[in-house]
């Protein structure tokens, strides 16, 4: 029998590590980024521990799909739903470091086009 340890967002919604949780369901927890990259940057994390997209598999559809729905409803929460990035680092060149999935919403700088042309990764 194989063993992996929890990751860190699994810890974190096992309430093992402290988080500034603003959402939480059966599926996912969403949590102020630790150290936030714009005004506003959230982490939507699914509870299943998928380590990268590119690991996800069809049986994932409807977590996947949950998501995406959430990060629309938070962003109209935090009053950000006409203008926020949606972004998953997908390896380690691409700049993940916490190798379950995670979506980050990132907004709250108006009209900056430098920022929205910016890369976030790493
Ligand atoms: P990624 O680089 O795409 O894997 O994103 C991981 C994110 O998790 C980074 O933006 C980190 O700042 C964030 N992070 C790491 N540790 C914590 C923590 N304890 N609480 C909240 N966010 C965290």
């Amino acid at each position: 029998m194989s063993e992996t340890a929890p990751t860190l967002f699994t810890r974190i919604i096992n309430r093992e590590i402290p988080a500034d949780i603003i959402y939480e369901d059966e599926l996912c927890i969403v949590i102020h980024d630790i150290a936030p990259q714009a005004p506003i940057h959230v982490l939507i994390i699914p509870k299943q521990p998928i380590a990268r997209l590119a690991d996800a598999a069809q049986t994932d559809q409807s977590i996947l799909g949950h998501l995406m729905l959430v990060a629309g409803d938070v962003a109209r929460r935090l009053d950000v739903d006409d203008a926020f990035r949606l972004v998953v680092n997908n390896g380690a060149d691409a700049g993940q470091t916490v190798f379950h999935l995670h979506l980050h919403i990132l907004a709250g700088v108006k009209g900056s086009k430098e920022f929205f042309e910016t890369d976030i990764g790493g």
